[in-house]
């Protein structure tokens, strides 16, 4: 498959990598938002989160927390950003599923995004409605 995260994996592609299991590789982010970005991918290849089987989704929970702390500890940051971009209209560029996990600063920069939209309750009403009908099935 023509996948550059499962070249990487394979190792045909040189990585920074910083931590490896049977289920998941993680390395440095090649364009980070701050040094120690890294990104959780699972060594089988699945798209992004949607399409991920509950039972890796799992082991991925605590390695997340694995990571973060790591990092954290690593870079001296004062807090972790974790990112999932999933499908182009999120920003997904690769396609195959990677978790962020982002050593954040304090006045390092960045901000996050700002809600654009004042719902009106009828609005938060009727979407939490579907939700709940989504969720129960
Ligand atoms: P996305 O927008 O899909 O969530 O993010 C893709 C991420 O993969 C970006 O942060 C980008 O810097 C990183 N990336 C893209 N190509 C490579 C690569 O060849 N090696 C590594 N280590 N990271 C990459
Ligand atoms: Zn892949």
């Amino acid at each position: 498959m023509d996948c550059i995260f499962c070249q990487i994996i394979a190792g045909e592609i040189p990585s920074h990598k910083i931590y490896e299991d049977e289920d998941f590789f993680v390395m440095l982010d090649i364009n980070p938002v701050n040094l120690g970005h890294a990104l959780i991918l699972p060594k089988k290849h699945f798209r992004n989160l949607l399409d991920m089987p509950d039972k890796l989704l799992k082991k991925q929970g605590p390695l997340i927390k694995k990571i973060a702390l790591a990092v954290k500890d690593a870079t001296g940051a004062d807090g972790i950003n974790i990112g999932w971009n999933n499908e182009p209209a999120a920003g997904q560029l690769i396609f195959h599923s990677h978790v962020h996990i982002i050593p954040r600063f304090r006045n390092d920069g960045f901000k996050h995004w700002r809600g654009k939209n004042k719902p009106l309750n009828e609005e938060l009403v009727e979407i939490a409605r579907n939700l709940m009908k989504k969720l129960i099935m």
